[in-house]
């Protein structure tokens, strides 16, 4: 990979830590950016399950869905980029096959949930017909930082 596409993949992150920021204070700061084909930010949201009260409003789940409706055109996102500051879980690692992501960028490596190397290989099992391109640990620290900031103050 180019240092170029390096460059690139950190500025996606960039965007995703900055999603993260609109988190509701309850919540722990996750964000996540869907970017088209071209690099055009389609969608971008922040985990919200304490907000909504919604198990399910993990931020890569709830920009899918902005993603989607901005595009207009059926719930396919082929030849988008997901960008997310945390390993996504099991639930957003399939969330994102359905959705046939190209790619995902993601920051921190999650241990003890991580759905994308870490304790299952959701996204790229070869079992399945659609495998996402994957890197992660990209702004690793700035992205831990952020979430062990949060916890901090939670104790
Ligand atoms: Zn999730």
């Amino acid at each position: 990979m180019s240092s170029r596409d390096v460059r690139a993949d950190e500025e996606l992150i960039r965007a995703a830590l900055s999603a993260a920021r609109d988190a509701d204070p309850r919540d722990v700061p996750v964000g996540a950016v869907v970017f088209d084909a071209s690099g055009r930010e389609l969608a971008r949201a922040a985990n919200a399950r304490e907000a909504l009260g919604d198990p399910t409003a993990h931020a890569e789940v709830l920009a899918l869905r902005a993603a989607a409706a901005v595009v207009g055109d059926g719930w396919r996102l082929e030849g988008t980029t997901l960008a997310v500051t945390l390993e996504p879980c099991t639930m957003c690692a399939g969330a994102l096959v359905l959705a046939r992501v190209r790619r995902l960028v993601f920051g921190a490596w999650e241990p003890k949930t991580g759905a994308v190397g870490s304790l299952w290989d959701v996204v790229r099992d070869r079992r399945l017909n659609h495998r996402a391109e994957v890197r992660g640990g990209v702004l690793e620290s700035d992205c831990a930082a952020t979430l062990d900031a949060f916890f901090r103050k939670q104790r």
